[in-house]
């Protein structure tokens, strides 16, 4: 079935609704969304959305720019956190109007709490900055502008998933979709297209993600030609549930919470002197897998404990109820009185679709952009987190950059007409659809992801050298060769979920190598991305992104394109 629209917005977590809600007014707009738009995982964001309102204590937009700047080891183009860290009041008080129940002070003002990274006066002590809604601040977002989309006459088409983006002339030209009710396969003619779809957590083993989170978005443009940037910067959250990876909220630190090793030893102290236990999340979740390897786990097992035993007990009914709820549910603790098992856990995608800080993406070192495409949110890179994003930075993110995103392909809309559709533009899909329908027999995706997944965590974790690398190397090469000939069971047409987890596994499949390709290459450490056998960082070498291709015959082709820098010139980081 053929579509029309102006602007298609692929995904209704917060970065494509908020886009939704900038390009609804001015163009005939649709969402489409593999999930219901309210299990989006932007609604299982929980500590805060951050902005410099100095609402409890002084703050400025330009502290807060500088945190993120020192946040991303300075690989974070500074223009876009400027940008970001100025639009970030607004964009606070803007879903205050749009009805967002913030928790409040006592004189009824957006109430802030503390989160790793963030300082006042240039890095000399925590400072209070993140807005929030107890701890569900995600779900409020994401039920607010959903509510506000409804209003404003989006159309959407929920569990509709995206598999391919069609581009002629060298232009957006429209998507290509399966209706999972139906198994019926969808063109979607539009002028402009925003890919919103989200992290790609899934590649390891654990994680903090969603099952959704698959990377579909940056998949599809990365078979389409798009590079992806700055891959191998993935962000390891210090504190998931032990051997599960279901997030603890930094916020559980922000409240006073405390890591301890099996001494007891609160050994924040001796890796981040001035702020500890908010310390950004490279830093702490490196601190906690050195513990560990130094056989300071609990019990010389792989985790350490998170204490929240000394904060007051109403401050936890109030301000951590859910996250307080899972380690209840999951583990059978009482955090009120009893420690909470915790190591790091796959979180956040620092890189992904490149684009300029309208979402336009750009498809080369020379930021050149692909006229009609656009995105936003964790499965772009703009880049402003760098090389380590700070708590509470992405929030902000997807609503700065889905609303610029939005406004600026609703202007680009008036003037063009669409793009000539490709001749047959859904076959590609409907093949790579019928080939998995109609194998009989070979390899089991299930098996296929867990190796993935085992092999991502073991040797592109935390901490990487070249042979560990070169070990993932080898195994996601050969898993992608045995993904040729999957096979599934159900050959049905509704709601089939094998065959989706079957094409989403290719996605993880494809981002994962070129994560691999870019690690390896990175001889040094920043960030999220740490080298035991290149341990400091390499201003001389590195101080630049990169830039993956898939190559023609499956190869991946790496190449470099300058940081923006700013006012902030890179400094020893410490904390
Ligand atoms: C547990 C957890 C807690 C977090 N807490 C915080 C926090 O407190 N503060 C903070 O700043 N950040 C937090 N983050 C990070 C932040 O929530 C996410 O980075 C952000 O919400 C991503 O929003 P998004 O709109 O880009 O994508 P998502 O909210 O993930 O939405 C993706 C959308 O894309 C759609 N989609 C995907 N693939 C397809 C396809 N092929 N076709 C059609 N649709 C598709 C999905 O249906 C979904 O609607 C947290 C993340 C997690 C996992």
């Amino acid at each position: 079935m053929l579509h029309t629209f102006d602007a298609v917005i692929v995904g209704a977590g917060g970065a494509g609704l908020r886009a939704a809600l900038a390009a609804s007014p001015r163009c005939k707009t649709a969402v489409l969304t593999k999930l219901y738009p309210t299990r989006s995982h932007t609604g299982a964001a929980q500590g805060g959305m951050c902005a410099a309102l100095a609402n409890t204590e002084e703050d400025s937009w330009e502290w807060h720019a500088f945190d993120t700047v020192k946040g991303s080891d300075y690989l974070g183009d500074q223009p876009a956190i400027d940008i970001m860290c100025k639009e970030a009041v607004d964009a606070v008080i803007e879903l205050e109007h749009f009805g967002l129940p913030f928790t409040r002070t006592e004189d009824g003002h957006i109430d802030q709490r503390r989160f790793g990274g963030h300082t006042h006066d240039h890095g000399k002590g925590p400072v209070r900055r993140a807005c929030y809604s107890a701890d569900r601040t995600g779900h409020m977002i994401l039920q607010t502008l959903y509510q506000q989309c409804l209003a404003n006459d989006v159309q959407f088409f929920d569990e509709f998933q995206v598999l391919d983006v069609l581009i002629s002339d060298g232009r957006a030209a429209g998507v290509v979709a399966l209706e999972l009710a139906t198994g019926e396969v969808h063109t979607f003619r539009s002028k402009a297209i925003l890919w919103a779809t989200g992290g790609f957590g899934r590649m390891f083993k654990v994680t903090s993600n969603a099952h959704a989170l698959t990377g579909d978005g940056p998949g599809v443009c990365f078979r389409r030609g798009i590079p992806m940037e700055d891959m191998e910067f993935f962000q390891f959250h210090p504190t998931g549930i032990y051997k599960m990876g279901i997030l603890l909220s930094e916020a559980a630190r922000g409240e006073g919470g405390i890591l301890r090793n099996d001494k007891g030893e609160r050994f924040m102290e001796r890796y981040a002197p001035t702020i500890k236990d908010l310390a950004p999340r490279d830093m702490v979740s490196r601190a906690i897998q050195t513990e560990i390897l130094e056989g300071r786990g609990i019990d010389g097992k792989d985790y350490v404990h998170l204490d929240l035993t000394h904060l007051d007990p109403e401050v936890i009914d109030e301000k951590l109820p859910d996250i307080t709820e899972f380690a209840r549910t999951y583990l059978g603790v009482e955090p009120k009185t009893e420690c909470v098992p915790i190591q790091p856990t796959a979180h956040y995608a620092m890189g992904g679709i490149p684009t300029d800080v309208d979402g336009r993406v750009v498809i080369d070192a020379n930021d050149t952009p692909l006229p009609g495409m656009y995105a936003a949110g964790e499965c772009a890179c703009v880049s402003v987190h760098g090389a380590n994003r700070l708590g509470t930075n992405s929030l902000l993110d997807i609503v700065v950059f889905g609303r610029r995103g939005g406004e600026h392909m609703a202007e680009f809309v008036q003037d063009v007409d669409h793009a000539e559709l490709p001749n047959d533009a859904d076959e590609p899909t409907r093949e790579m659809i019928d080939a998995i329908l109609d194998r009989e027999e070979g390899e089991a995706v299930g098996q296929l992801r867990a190796e993935l997944q085992q092999t991502m965590t073991d040797n592109a974790g935390v901490f990487r050298t070249d042979e560990t690398l070169a070990q993932a190397q080898e195994d996601v090469d050969e898993i992608a060769e045995r993904y040729e000939s999957i096979a599934i069971d159900d050959h049905g047409q509704t709601f089939n979920t094998d065959l989706a987890e079957a094409i989403e596994l290719g996605f993880l499949i494809d981002l994962a190598r070129a994560l691999v390709a870019g690690a390896r290459k990175r001889t040094e450490s920043r960030g999220g991305h740490s080298r035991d056998d290149y341990p400091d960082r390499d201003d001389e070498n590195f101080l630049k992104h990169t830039l993956a291709w898939l190559g023609d015959d499956g190869s991946i082709e790496l190449d470099y394109k300058p940081v923006k820098l700013g006012r902030y010139e890179p400094q020893e980081r410490k904390y």
